[in-house]
C-alpha cells in the first residue's frame, strides 16, 4: 500500500510551538497497534513506570489529556460543592475549569509582574475557611516557589496541586517536577515537551491517591478489563463516579518513545532561550525574569513589549509577525476576562491588577527542538521589524 502523499507546506510557517515525531516513534506505535491491547494493556503500566523513572516521582498514573490530569487530581483531592480552590489569574482556562467541574470555585489570585508565576502573598491573602486547596502554574516551563507554596500549604492545611503542564523535566532546587507538590499535572498535548496526541499524566508520592485516580479515570471502578481477563473474572464495583479518561496503548507507546528524547529536548529549548535572551538583551523587548536555582523547561519563550511598543501596539507586532511567518501567540488572557469566570463570580477589570498589565504587553514567540539555528535568528530579526525597532549591533553566536 502507499503511503499517503506528505502535503507540500504552503510555506515556511515557524509555530509557536510544534512536536517532534521520527521514524522510532512510529516503529514504537506500529507495534503496538498490530498487539492484542490497544488500551487498558500493558503499555499503559509501562509509561507510568518509565514516567515516574524520569521525573522521581512514587506514582503516576497516565490519562487522556492533561486537562483529565487536573480534573482526577482535583477529585483525588476531594474537592466538592462549596470547596474553592486558588489558581493563579494568568493560565490556560483547564487549570481553573477543573475546580468548577467538580462543583467547586476557582478563586484567581495575582501573578508577579516579572515572572507571571502566581504570587504566594496573594494567594495567602485569598484563602477562606471554604478553601481546600490550591493549584500553582510553572508559567512558561519555570517553576513556582515550590517551597513557599509547600508549606502555605501544611501551614493552612490545603492540598498543593502543581499544574506542571508547561513543566515536564523542569527542576527546582535539584529536583522535578512531579516530585514537589501532593500531586503534579502533566499534558502531552502537540505543543508540550513529548506528546501522545492528547494525554496527561498526574504523579503523587500518595498510594492512596494514585489508585482514587487509577479508578476515577476509569468510570469508577475498582478494576480494569485486563485485570479481570487475568483474574478469569467479570464483577466488579463501581465505587464513585469517574469518567472514562483512560489514554490508548499505542498513545502510550509512543509517549515512551518521546521521553527517551526529552533531555535532549530540554537541552535545545535552554539553547533557543539564550540565544533570544542574548538577542534581546539592552532592547525595549524584555524576556521574564528567571529565578535561582531552577531549571526552565521552557514550554514558551514570552516577551514583554516595552513601553512605546506595548499597547497600543501589540496588535500590530502581532499580526507583522504573522505576515512574516512568525506564528507569535498571547499566553493567555487572564481568566477573570473570559465571560463565564467575569459573570459568575462578578469579577472586573481592576481586580487583578499585575496580570492585567502584564496581558496587555506579553507576546510569545516561537520555541521548540525542532528549530533550526537559522529559524531562530529568523524569529529575532522578525521580532525587531515588527517592533519597528534597529537592531542592536551584537549578535549573539550558540554557544553549545
Ligand atoms: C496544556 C495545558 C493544560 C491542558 O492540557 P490538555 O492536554 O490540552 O488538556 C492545562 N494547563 C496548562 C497550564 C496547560 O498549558
Amino acid at each position: 500500500m502507499e503511503p499517503c502523499a506528505k502535503p507540500e507546506p504552503v510555506r515556511e510557517f515557524i509555530p509557536y510551538g510544534r512536536q517532534s515525531v521520527d521514524a522510532d516513534d512510529l516503529a514504537a506505535v506500529a507495534a503496538v497497534l498490530q498487539s492484542d491491547w490497544l488500551t487498558t494493556g500493558p503499555l499503559v503500566e509501562k509509561f507510568e513506570y518509565e514516567f515516574s523513572k524520569w521525573t522521581g516521582a512514587v506514582h503516576s498514573v497516565a490519562v487522556s489529556s492533561g486537562t483529565a490530569a487536573l480534573h482526577a487530581a482535583v477529585f483525588a483531592a476531594g474537592i466538592g460543592p462549596g470547596d474553592e480552590v486558588i489558581v493563579p489569574a494568568i493560565t490556560f482556562a483547564a487549570t481553573a475549569n477543573s475546580v468548577e467541574y467538580q462543583g467547586g470555585k476557582a478563586v484567581f489570585a495575582d501573578v508577579d509582574p516579572d515572572t507571571l508565576l502566581i504570587d504566594p502573598e496573594d494567594a495567602e491573602r485569598r484563602i477562606t475557611p471554604r478553601t481546600k486547596a490550591i493549584i500553582t502554574v510553572d508559567f512558561a516551563g519555570q517553576p513556582c516557589d515550590y517551597s513557599a507554596f509547600f508549606s502555605l500549604a501544611r501551614k493552612r492545611g490545603l492540598t498543593f496541586i502543581a499544574d506542571a503542564c508547561h513543566s515536564l523535566g523542569a527542576e527546582y532546587k535539584g529536583k522535578k517536577t512531579g516530585t514537589l507538590a501532593d500531586l503534579t499535572a502533566f499534558s502531552f498535548h502537540p505543543v508540550k515537551h513529548i506528546t501522545t496526541g492528547e494525554g496527561g499524566m498526574i504523579s503523587t508520592g500518595s498510594s492512596e491517591l494514585a489508585a482514587r485516580m487509577r479508578r476515577f479515570r476509569n468510570h469508577g471502578i475498582s478494576t480494569d478489563h485486563r485485570q479481570r481477563t487475568g483474574r478469569k473474572m467479570w464483577e466488579y464495583e463501581m465505587t464513585e463516579l469517574g469518567y472514562n479518561y483512560r489514554i490508548t496503548d499505542f498513545q502510550c507507546a509512543l509517549g515512551v518513545s518521546q521521553l527517551k528524547k526529552l533531555n535532549s529536548w530540554l537541552v535545545r529549548r535552554n539553547e533557543i532561550a539564550r540565544f533570544y535572551h542574548a538577542s534581546f538583551s539592552g532592547s525595549p523587548i524584555m524576556p521574564l525574569e528567571l529565578l535561582p536555582e531552577i531549571r526552565h523547561a521552557y514550554h514558551l519563550y514570552v516577551l514583554r513589549l516595552g513601553p512605546g511598543i506595548g499597547k497600543p501596539d501589540r496588535r500590530k507586532v502581532f499580526l507583522r509577525l504573522h505576515e512574516m511567518g512568525i506564528g507569535a501567540n498571547v499566553h493567555y488572557i487572564p481568566l477573570h476576562y473570559h465571560p463565564y469566570y467575569r459573570d459568575k463570580y462578578g469579577l472586573k477589570r481592576g481586580d487583578y491588577p499585575a496580570a492585567e498589565a502584564a496581558y496587555e504587553r506579553i507576546l510569545s514567540i516561537p520555541i521548540f527542538p525542532g528549530m533550526s539555528d537559522e529559524d531562530c535568528g529568523s524569529v529575532v530579526d522578525a521580532v525587531f521589524r515588527a517592533a519597528d525597532l534597529a537592531r542592536s549591533g551584537r549578535r549573539p553566536g550558540w554557544k553549545k
